[in-house]
């Protein structure tokens, strides 16, 4: 990327890709060609430590094969005062893992690739590009695998050619290859779906097909029609151990659980919940609290809406409920302070996703008890995602957020609000049992508590 002054109008870089799976064991060798440049210093940012894979033997030249002085940076690459002309430059990725150990994660062996986008590319700064307003050069990436495989990505599409519409499209995807991946493609909520599934697994095809149709068609109907016109979801067996599916951008959904799961209630929750970053992390942006735990709890009850039983609402709050126990600073810190203070994290210790899913049940709860079931939680999402639609940063405000609970609900949702989001008071059993009543209308119970008898034998087992 250039730095100095643009002009506003100036034909589009383009840059293209060329990645090969090659090698034993397999690595990305990947080439790439920039055109449009002015002979200035070309900014790169590499794969962020974590991703999964590894750049070496990274090189640059001009067209002519001249090389190029390049400079390593802490987050990537300065290809340095190049003549105007094409630039090109090639690295080799290697990658740590041969499976996916996750859905945020990659991994390539013989049979596939499973890859979040940011992890395969050393590309133009976006944050450079956004700042300079310079549009971010148009890209091609063409991949050349090995025989029988296809490739799968949310991206245009041409054969194996793809065209991402933008830096997000191009560093926040997964895309996966594989010769056994089976297609299954669908419209719900206004959106066009594929679903990509490879490997044997403890359920059908059907089965997630409609799970991942009914999570887009109930989150329309919710929240207003999909904001994306296609949705890829890409389900791969991943390793044993906890692997779980995760949105990793625009439009494409990683589904990697383990081998022999079954598509109960914790995968299926998952899926919608993924579905749900679609609004609540894609079209709108806000405090994890919110983009995490609200959307874990507006997935749970779309989920058990579904299923039409309150009871798979009741046990993934109570789930959460005994999660949140076992963190130890749940009363010390509030949920924003805790995204400062201690980003990422497991998701089953953190505030943001286990209390920010009780609060949500608890506004919930409120708001349909102030409006006497005339208003609900759905409302405020609903006029959030209206204001921030419009806006470059997609950002909802926390304030925001307690303005819009506030004008939907009244005297007891201001209080939730003042307790669980502004402030840290203990959230009780009981306080979660009343709120599950108010929004399903049944009695459902925490469940009781479980007697986890320590191991340990005073006397020898009587045989
Ligand atoms: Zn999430």
């Amino acid at each position: 990327m250039r730095v100095g002054r643009l002009p506003a109008q100036q034909p589009t870089d383009t840059l293209v890709y060329n990645l090969a799976v090659t090698g034993a064991p397999p690595h990305l060798a990947v080439e790439a060609r920039l055109v449009g440049w002015e002979g200035t210093s070309v900014f790169l940012s590499a794969p962020p430590p974590g991703s999964g894979t590894t750049v070496t033997a990274f090189g640059a030249s001009d067209d002519r094969g001249v090389s190029v002085r390049v400079q390593r940076t802490g987050g990537g690459y300065v290809i340095e005062n190049t003549r105007a002309g094409a630039i090109r430059f090639r690295y080799q990725l290697s990658f740590t893992d041969p499976v996916s150990s996750g859905s945020t994660a990659s991994g390539l062996d013989t049979t596939r690739l499973y890859a979040v986008s940011r992890s395969l590319f050393v590309a133009p700064d976006p944050v450079l590009y956004r700042k300079t307003g310079h549009p971010y050069p148009v890209v091609r990436l063409v991949f050349l695998l090995p025989p029988g495989w296809r490739l799968v990505a949310n991206w245009d599409s041409l054969g194996s050619v793809l065209e991402p519409r933008s830096s997000e499209e191009l560093m926040e995807g997964a895309v996966a290859a594989a010769a056994d991946y089976r297609f299954h493609a669908g419209a719900a909520g206004g959106a066009h779906y594929t679903v990509a599934v490879r490997g044997a697994r403890a359920f059908t095809d059907s089965a997630l097909v409609d799970l991942v149709s009914e999570s887009l068609r109930r989150g329309a109907e919710a929240f207003g029609p999909v904001p994306v016109p296609r949705v890829t979801y890409i389900s791969d067996a991943g390793r044993k151990g906890r692997t779980s599916g995760s949105l990793q951008g625009t439009a494409s959904i990683g589904l990697l659980w383990e081998p022999g799961e079954m598509l109960e209630r914790a995968r299926s929750h998952d899926t919608f919940h993924e579905t749900l970053h679609l609004w609540f992390g894609g079209v709108m942006e806000a405090e994890r609290w919110w983009t995490e735990g609200a959307t874990d709890y507006f997935a749970a009850r779309l989920y058990a809406e579904w299923r039409n039983d309150p009871g798979e609402l009741a046990a993934l709050c109570y789930q959460s409920l005994r999660n949140y126990e076992r963190i130890p600073h749940r009363t010390a810190m509030t949920m924003a302070a805790e995204a400062r203070t201690m980003p990422g994290g497991d998701n089953t210790i953190r505030l943001v996703y286990r209390k920010g899913m009780l609060a949500a049940l608890l506004l919930d709860a409120a708001i349909r008890r102030d409006s006497r079931g005339r208003a609900s939680l759905d409302d405020v999402a609903r006029r959030l995602l209206a204001a921030a639609r419009d806006r470059r940063s997609r950002a909802a405000t926390e304030a925001e957020i307690g303005e819009a609970v506030a004008q939907v609900g009244e005297r007891s949702t201001k209080r939730e609000w003042a307790r669980v989001v502004a402030g840290t008071d203990r959230i009780t059993p009981s306080q979660v049992a009343a709120a599950l009543r108010e929004v399903t209308g049944v009695d459902l119970p925490p469940p009781p508590p479980r007697t986890n008898v320590p191991k340990a034998l005073s006397q020898p087992p009587s045989p």
